[in-house]
């Protein structure tokens, strides 16, 4: 018998293949970086055959660590960075242009001509999504008017469209030689193409977007065996898709309306279950689909997202060379008291939520001569803390619900200092689990439900526990201080071009 449930997390910054076992603990796991290209201001992609093969170097080196096998996997399931795009030839399975990722914001223009007419929350009671470069819609057009011949070959359904999750069931279940072209709900409901009520495709937005229905792949459920792997996971079924954060939500088990995670990698979002109908939001969040497992009813989630939080320390890291890893930043950020003065708004992408402004662009604010890298450090860590409050104010304005702790994973949770000023400034206790590749977990979790390797959903409850927990400890004087601070420095990364 299979003692194991493999999980592909295809990440913005890297992809990983780990392997779980029955309590939820990690057997083995392998990872691989993967080139982050900019061709210009605003545009940000990734190249679809670099990731392909990263995903089957990881599978291998993972197996290959502890022995295993594919008949040791009862199934595998995937996440993926959302919203990232890519068309292919189905013949040769060949990307026509590289993938355009979740933070390009080439398709900007086309955002502000459709907001004109309507207004910027058009789309938003059929897709829960107000008009934004950050889905996929929009940068699918952009690759059909934009690549050569693209779109008449979409017409005729031999160029395809997915994101990253559909490139991989894709290619797992052999190509060009019969791959099934498909998704799961979460991953379309990012799309801003599918009607969050009917959970298919919208005949009015494709015509609005100009889509061919032809190229679109077929929506399916999160926990279902859509197909068996060929090459070195030949035979195991793929049983389970979910978008990066919506696995995140499983992983950490957040079953119940009102719970809520908010996990912290190159951006940092937070979701709150909100049960069987789509919530609408009035202060800035989006309505998403959180899960639907087989034939069971639809979970909704709303979504706080916040395009740039551990992308800042990169960008401390890559573009100033503040520091040389990541992980540096905690002592940089430590070797000060406080943040001088300091406030960095990372609006590399514009504002996500709640301000939604494609406008904004980053400042670094309150410099004065006594200001050091320490304090440009601490403020790069404290942004993510801060946008993260607001999204946490957004969640109780529309819901009515305070949410009573916070459940925290992702790249970023190993840096207490962070952990511990985000439970300051948010007044509300803090929480790691003991798993925090939440996300790789709740794909492995969906699939195994699919497959009858987890019982059901208690079961998945049982497995997780609590690794640190971090409570207030800032005088309210002191946090009013700084999120007026902050406000203000928002306030002023608005509308910055345009
Ligand atoms: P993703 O899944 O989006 O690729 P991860 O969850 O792997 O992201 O998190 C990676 C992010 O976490 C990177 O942006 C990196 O800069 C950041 N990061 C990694 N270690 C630390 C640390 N010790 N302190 C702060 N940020 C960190």
């Amino acid at each position: 018998m299979a003692h194991y449930v493999g999980a592909i997390d295809q990440g913005t910054t890297s992809s990983r293949f780990i392997v779980f076992d029955q309590a939820g603990s990690i057997v083995s796991v392998a990872q691989k970086e993967h080139e982050q290209i900019y061709p210009k201001p605003g545009y940000v992609e990734h190249d679809p055959l670099e990731i392909w093969r990263n995903t089957q170097e990881v599978i291998a080196q993972a197996l290959d660590k502890k022995g295993l096998s594919a008949k040791d996997l009862a199934a595998i399931g995937i996440t993926n960075q959302r919203e990232t795009t890519l068309i292919w030839d189905r013949r040769t399975g060949k990307p026509l242009h590289n993938a355009l990722v979740w933070q390009d914001t080439r398709v900007d223009p086309m955002v502000h001509a459709l907001a004109k007419q309507g207004g910027p929350d058009r789309l938003r009671s059929k897709t829960g999504l107000p008009l934004a470069s950050y889905f996929s819609g929009l940068k699918l057009r952009w690759l059909l008017d934009n690549v050569p011949g693209a779109r008449a070959k979409a017409e005729a359904g031999d160029v395809l469209f997915g994101n990253i999750d559909t490139w991989l069931v894709w290619n797992l279940t052999g190509g060009p030689d019969g791959g099934r072209h498909i998704t799961d709900v979460t991953n379309a409901s990012r799309t801003q193409l599918m009607n969050l009520h009917s959970l298919g495709w919208d005949e009015d937005i494709l015509r609005l977007f100009d889509i061919p229905e032809a190229c679109l792949p077929k929506i399916l459920s999160s926990s279902e065996v859509y197909g068996e792997a060929k090459g070195v996971l030949a035979g195991v079924p793929i049983a389970g898709i979910l978008g990066d954060q919506q696995a995140a939500l499983v992983g950490q088990t957040c079953f119940q309306p009102g719970e809520a995670k908010n996990t912290y990698g190159t951006g940092c979002f937070m979701l709150m279950n909100t049960g069987e109908t789509p919530y609408p939001s009035k202060a800035g969040l989006l309505t998403t689909v959180g899960y639907r497992f087989g034939t069971a009813k639809t979970v909704y989630a709303l979504e706080g997202s916040i395009a740039i939080a551990g992308a800042l320390v990169q960008w401390l890291r890559d573009n100033l060379g503040l520091i040389q890893a990541s992980s540096d930043i905690e002592a940089l950020a430590r070797s000060v008291e406080d943040n001088g003065g300091v406030t960095i708004v990372p609006a590399f992408s514009g504002l996500f939520a709640p301000h939604w402004n494609a406008d904004a662009r980053g400042l670094i604010g309150g410099l004065t001569r006594f200001v050091t890298k320490g304090h440009i450090a601490r403020a790069a860590l404290e942004s993510t803390a801060f946008q993260t409050r607001e999204v946490l104010d957004a969640m109780a304005k529309d819901t009515g619900i305070a949410v009573k702790e916070l459940r925290t994973d992702g790249g970023m949770v190993v840096n207490e200092l962070l952990m511990q000023f985000q439970a300051d400034i948010l007044n509300v206790p803090v929480v790691r689990p003991k798993v925090i590749e939440t996300t790789a977990l709740g794909a492995a979790y969906a699939a195994g439900l699919a497959t009858g390797f987890w019982s059901g959903t208690e079961a998945l409850v049982q497995n997780w526990a609590v690794d640190k927990r971090w409570t207030p400890a800032m005088a309210t004087a002191e946090r009013n201080r700084l999120n007026a601070e902050w406000a203000k420095a928002v306030t002023r990364s608005l509308d910055w071009v345009g």
